[in-house]
């Protein structure tokens, strides 16, 4: 017999045929035989218990029955007839209803014949009815079971209303697994499959699509989630590797005078060891030949910005010109002046790019970078303009926040022979299992300790009924000194009622604490660039006592006297939002608080993200919690969910097996970079074919 070839189309396979193919492909892109081998079932149904009208309990889960119908009536309603079906097992009767597809159902069901029927009952009015069942004629039945666990596969709308079944699917499957018969070719090597006891690629699809029993069909996803995401580290790695080889780097030989001049004179704390470990790595990576491509991870205020410095006075050291990308306008600004503020002492030309910039002064950007004079650019997307063109970048770092995209991040070097050297810097941290799997080609550096002497932030939750106390604790803060910061949420949908929110808020607040004894300070997105900075500066020269503001403060702001921050209507942020709203104070000597105002009835999501913020401090403990509440998708924002777009596997659930099959590509690769060895030859076919189809990660080199 033929090998079957995977390749050919789903309209070929017996009974499909065009009508079908066409819904297959439209509905589910499922294309070849390939397509519909990899499309795997939902969940699976014990069918091999049977119920009694008699057995049935309230509103039951899915129950199988085995009866005739007896006697069939179509009701005529406004909306379309019902048909009902009188069902007898013998003893007892139920009703069986459609809604759909009325006259098409009537004309095929058989009187009483023997029927095996599932679905969901309710009772309604003391009787049970099972709405749209799935129904066979129990001789049908009997002869199509290969599986005691049932597959259900995803379906659409449209494929149930053209009666493409469950049923038919099995169906269609079933065909497929007769005809892939010799068995598929193996995918991974001897080695591995005996060492981590996988069980065979054929054996593995058919538990999959038809489980013998729970014990194989556990191995079956085992097996196939181990190999999706074997392969897909296999890649990522393997570009790790490719790059360092093949793409040459500017060599950074020396450390001189702009690094150790700010180092020894200017810099005014001790670096924390995880900070030196970091630049360490970062040291080492520009050193070399290789070009850099490192992810840079840190809480909120473990310091990554004066890492991001000190690598910078490194490229200047070796006479190359430096860029920061920063995500918004707020964000470039403010790293403008945290830079320009650090480097004054000494004589660094540094600028700032961004969206409004006047035209005659972007020329002069352009001239200087042109002609070198210009050593750090600090700027927004504006970066990536045709025009800016840089003498000799030779670090590009990018504060990332989950913005810019993969090849954005490319577009960066197109302008350069050789490609600058990259660190990424992500504001908030990733959990483990995400930054494998979308960061899987960096090398990674985590700055996992805080600059000594902060103290962890109390954070508590209080319902509007506390108000009073909360407004007297505020008063205590005040009366010490300290500076409070009320953030209220900012929804773009309901900005008028967000707004309406702020403004009650604020005269709440007026009335409170009223002048002359206090002020009151307030900030949001209507207000001009030029009004807000003034509102910053008051409150950062001490002239106001409280802060109202919305989450525009949520970045950039950084003033260590404000120790009390307090967040209305908390349940309606995000979690990560909450952790960088809170990482705005705790920066000072001072005990810091955190409030989350919330209200009365919380949704359950709402409710763990409360508790999480109460229960710690730790952003990589809450980034998996928030991965968990959101999954993967929504946290990275569509330009990188891509990577993500798994079959079986799920980097939440299944991350165990995520950290196994990254660890065991990277031995692979490390014993066989080029995959040449013959007990590699599987994997090298596979991972052939996969990388001719996944252009996502062709993008980067
Ligand atoms: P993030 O990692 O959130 O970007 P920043 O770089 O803004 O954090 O640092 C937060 C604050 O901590 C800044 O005021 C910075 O000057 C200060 N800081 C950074 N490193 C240290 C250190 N080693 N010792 C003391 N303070 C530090
Ligand atoms: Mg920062």
């Amino acid at each position: 017999m033929q090998p079957i070839n995977l390749h050919t189309s789903i309209a070929y396979l017996k009974g499909v045929g065009p009508a079908r193919a066409e819904l297959l492909k439209s509905e589910l892109s499922i294309f070849t035989l390939q397509d519909l081998l990899n499309f795997f079932p939902n969940r699976y149904i014990d069918r091999t218990q049977f119920y009694k009208i008699n057995q049935l309990e309230g509103n039951s889960s899915e129950v199988q029955l085995i009866g005739k119908i007896t006697h069939l009536r179509t009701i005529e309603q406004k909306m379309g007839s019902r048909l009902v079906a009188t069902f007898s097992d013998g003893n007892d009767t139920m009703e069986l209803v459609w809604f759909k597809a009325v006259k098409w159902i009537k004309g095929n069901l058989k009187m009483n014949t023997p029927y095996v029927i599932f679905g969901r009952v309710t009772l309604f009015n003391g009787v049970y009815n099972m709405p749209h069942p799935e129904m066979d004629l129990l001789d049908d039945f009997n002869k199509s079971m290969h599986s005691a666990m049932q597959p259900v596969y995803p379906s659409t709308e449209k494929l149930t209303k053209k009666g493409f079944s469950n049923r038919a699917m099995i169906s269609i499957v079933e065909q497929l697994l007769t005809e892939i018969n010799p068995p598929l070719k193996e995918s991974l090597s001897i080695p591995i499959i005996e060492q981590y006891k996988l069980i065979s690629r054929s054996e593995a699809y058919r538990n999959i699509h038809f489980p013998k029993n729970q014990e194989l069909l556990t191995k079956a996803e085992f097996r196939l989630k181990f190999e999706e995401l074997y392969f897909i580290q296999l890649q990522l790695i393997r570009k790790n590797i490719l790059r360092k080889s093949k793409i040459k780097g500017h060599k950074f030989e020396v450390v001189g005078k702009f690094f150790n001049e700010f180092y020894q004179n200017h810099l005014e704390f001790d670096l924390t060891d995880a900070q030196k470990r970091v630049l360490k790595e970062i040291r080492k990576d520009m050193g070399s030949n290789a070009q850099m491509n490192r992810l840079l991870q840190g809480d909120v205020g473990s310091g990554k910005t004066i890492v991001a410095l000190l690598s910078m006075l490194i490229a200047l050291d070796n006479g190359f010109q430096t860029a920061l990308l920063a995500p918004t306008e707020i964000l470039a600004n403010q790293h403008f002046q945290t830079f320009s503020a650090l480097l004054k002492p000494m004589k660094v030309n540094i600028k700032l790019l961004t969206g409004s910039v006047k035209t005659k002064e972007r020329r002069e950007i352009h001239e200087e970078l042109e002609n070198g004079n210009l050593q750090i650019l600090i700027g927004t997307h504006a970066l990536f303009e045709e025009k800016v063109q840089f003498k000799n970048l030779g670090l590009a770092i990018i504060d990332e926040q989950h913005r810019f995209g993969v090849e954005q991040r490319s577009k960066m070097w197109k302008k350069n022979n050789i490609p600058p050297h990259i660190l990424i810097m992500s504001a908030t941290p990733i959990p483990r299992t995400l930054a494998m799997s979308v960061y899987g080609d960096l090398d990674m550096s985590i700055i996992d300790e805080l600059p000594p002497g902060r103290k962890d932030i109390k954070t508590v939750h209080r319902y509007d009924k506390n108000r009073l106390s909360v407004f007297k604790f505020l008063k205590d803060e005040i009366e010490k000194g300290r500076q409070i910061y009320v953030v209220y949420p900012l929804i773009q949908e309901s900005e008028a009622l967000d707004y309406k929110d702020l403004i009650d808020g604020f005269e709440g607040i007026s009335r409170a604490f009223p002048l002359p004894k206090y002020s009151i300070s307030m900030v949001h997105g209507k207000l001009k660039g030029e009004e807000k900075e003034l509102e910053m500066q008051r409150f950062l020269k001490r002239e106001t006592d409280i802060m109202v503001a919305t989450t525009v403060i949520e970045v950039g702001v950084n003033i260590p006297n404000a120790s009390v921050m307090v967040i209305e209507s908390a349940e309606r942020f995000g979690l990560s939002q909450l952790h960088q709203l809170r990482g705005r104070v705790g920066r000072g000597a001072e005990q810091s608080y955190c409030i989350l105002m919330i209200g009365d009835k919380l949704s359950e999501d709402a409710g763990t993200r409360i508790k999480t913020m109460v229960s710690t401090n730790n952003g990589f403990e809450i980034a998996d919690v928030d991965l968990k509440l959101r999954g993967p998708g929504n946290l990275l924002g569509k330009q990188q969910s891509g990577v993500l777009n798994l079959k079986i596997a799920d980097i939440v659930k299944d991350s165990q097996i995520l950290k196994l099959a990254r660890s065991v590509a990277f031995e692979t690769l490390q014993k066989d970079a080029n995959l040449a060895q013959p007990e590699n030859e599987a994997i090298l076919t596979i991972f052939k074919e996969i990388s001719q189809k996944t252009a996502v990660w062709a993008n980067i080199s």
